[in-house]
């Protein structure tokens, strides 16, 4: 990627008494949220997350922030905090901690519990976990932390404020202010006011909703939707939402209970989130309401309810099985109800409508957020935000967590209400705040680390190119062979192409053409078989622009003889 900053150099010398902020991730893009906060020689980070791929990125399961910035000061690293429990936040973490296992974690109950479940599965047993809760107040070297009871699609959100010699930094993490939420917790404007008062010096907001207008729906607005969703279906009905969404889960059994149905888990997150949900308290589970996926099957349909993976298209999950019917043991009947519990996140649309469809040409009644109200953003809108500024009156602004357009419109209503700074970086730009004054003074290096497989960053953009380009335009190649006493060609070109229409024999008409090519090139002297490779890559690649219209990539191979 090249950087969307080339004006900007590598930041100056931190001055003693500032704070430097580096953006790693999700500034710029909804996922791999990373933020690192420096004062007198030492860092802080804030969220370590992952952003899932779209289909620019063919095969890579991940895209993680660049640690490059801080892979040599690592050692200086004090604490890393987790806001809550989603995986833009705490994804990345386990490849953070097999770069330094001992990095302290600082979180809530349930959002350490998430992580822990992750680092068992990367083997990672030695990372020292500091559990906190709203109202707490703890230290790790010069940073005075203070947690905020932030309300989100996930329980046990936290805001943190991040006290040192340079200020007053106040982090929303992702927030909302649902002022009826199910589990009664509130976003702690109070708090917020609090701060305010003492003078909040930098504040980093959530700007995911920003060009929303309004107010976020309350959560509670589903559940008559889901009821009635339930009411209609005498059959079968499947919830798709997040893993992570405790509450909507919440919802779902309540409505079984209510409708004298049982429901089973399917998809390895949702089983292992929940039961770790449940564990700890976060997760209400009526007795007897709960059934192993396989005993489901075994009762009447109108007493099975399913909930979920897959709300997002994922090509493996259990929602996409199922569409594709080649689920192990769940297979859709007509008249079954279907319901997407979830929002929509950008870049997913075509995997959503591929897998609604999958659902809807196999006859089921499909209930999504498209026509029903089912799902309710976990952000806070333009109204919520422009509160949120009112109450903590804030000297600077960075705008985080979002697309630029999100960014740029959340900057804006902080304006709006009197905010003199905003500051808009992206991921790599450089913020120091010194003597009250937040600026842009620079960028680090950052790209996208693409995680495929067991490869981690191995694969860089321009192996995505060439996936790309074999994906769309497949591929031809050419083979040559030279006799180098004679000075020319002796045998082929063979062509064979893949990923198009085209027999072998379509090429006939540029195989004279390549050898005169080639012979030409032997003629003025090159014996070199790269460069006689590249006259053989030009020769045939206008050739197959011109006449067929395509790029495909060109294999071109020249032997010796
Ligand atoms: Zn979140
Ligand atoms: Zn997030």
């Amino acid at each position: 990627m090249s950087h969307p900053h080339p004006e900007l150099s590598a930041p100056p010398e931190l001055p003693a008494n500032g704070l430097r902020v580096i953006p790693l991730g999700g500034l710029g893009e909804v996922g791999r949220n990373m933020t690192v906060f420096e004062y007198d020689g030492r860092l802080l980070i804030v969220d370590c997350g992952v952003l899932f791929p779209d289909d620019h990125q063919p095969g890579v399961d991940l895209i993680l922030p660049d640690f490059a910035a801080i892979r040599d000061r690592l050692d200086a690293v004090e604490a890393l905090v987790l806001t809550h429990g989603h995986e833009d936040h705490i994804g990345a973490t386990p490849y953070l901690l097999r770069e330094r296992q001992d990095i302290p974690l600082v979180g809530s109950e349930l959002t350490l519990a998430l992580v822990n479940s992750k680092l068992r599965e990367h083997r990672l047993r030695q990372t020292p976990f500091y559990t906190v809760k709203e109202g707490d107040r703890i230290s790790f070297g010069p940073f005075d932390l203070e947690f905020v009871a932030v309300n989100h699609s996930i329980p046990d959100a936290l805001a943190v404020a991040i006290r040192t010699g340079a200020g007053l930094v106040l982090h929303t993490g992702d927030f909302k202010m649902d002022q009826l939420p199910l589990d009664g917790r509130i976003t702690d404007l109070r708090a917020f006011a609090r701060l305010g008062e003492e003078g909040v010096d930098l504040f980093l907001t959530d700007s995911t909703n920003a060009e929303v207008p309004g107010f976020t729906t309350a959560e509670r607005k589903i559940t008559p939707v889901l009821e009635q969703a339930f009411a209609e279906s005498d059959q079968r009905i499947i919830v798709a939402c997040f893993a992570s969404h405790v509450h909507r889960v919440q919802q779902v059994l309540d409505a079984a209970v209510k409708h004298n149905r049982k429901v089973a888990y399917v998809g390895r997150s949702m089983v292992r989130n929940m039961a770790i949900a449940r564990d700890l308290g976060y997760l209400k589970v009526p007795p007897g309401v709960m059934v192993e996926a396989k005993e489901l099957a075994d009762l009447a349909p109108e007493r099975q309810v399913l909930i979920s993976t897959g709300s997002q298209g994922e090509p493996l999950s259990a929602l996409a099985r199922i569409a594709q019917r080649n689920h192990n043991f769940v297979h859709l009947e007509e008249g079954d109800t279907v319901v997407l519990a979830s929002s929509l996140i950008p870049g997913n649309e075509n995997a959503v409508y591929r897998v609604i469809n999958g659902l809807a040409r196999l006859g089921a009644r499909v209930v999504h957020k498209g026509n029903a109200l089912v799902h309710v953003s976990g952000h806070a809108s333009a109204g919520e935000l422009l509160y949120c500024y009112n109450i903590v009156r804030p000297r600077n602004v960075l705008p985080v967590h979002g697309e630029v357009r999100h960014m740029l419109a959340n900057g804006d209503l902080a304006r709006q209400t009197g905010v003199e700074n905003v500051v808009y970086a992206e991921d790599g730009v450089v913020v120091d705040l010194v003597d009250g004054v937040a600026k842009v003074v620079g960028k680090v290096e950052c790209g996208y680390v693409f995680v495929d497989g067991q490869s981690v960053g191995d694969v860089t953009e321009s192996e995505l190119k060439d996936r790309r380009i074999l994906g769309e335009e497949g591929f031809v190649s050419v083979i040559v062979v030279v006799d180098s006493v004679a000075g020319k060609v002796s045998a082929g070109p063979e062509i064979h192409a893949r990923g198009h229409a085209w027999a072998d024999s379509d090429f006939e008409a540029i195989k004279q053409p390549i050898v005169d090519a080639v012979n030409r090139a032997l003629d003025e002297g090159s014996t070199d078989t790269y460069q006689l490779q590249q006259v053989v890559r030009r020769t045939i690649g206008r050739w197959v622009s011109n006449t067929h219209k395509r790029r495909p990539m060109i294999i071109p191979v020249v032997v010796e003889a």
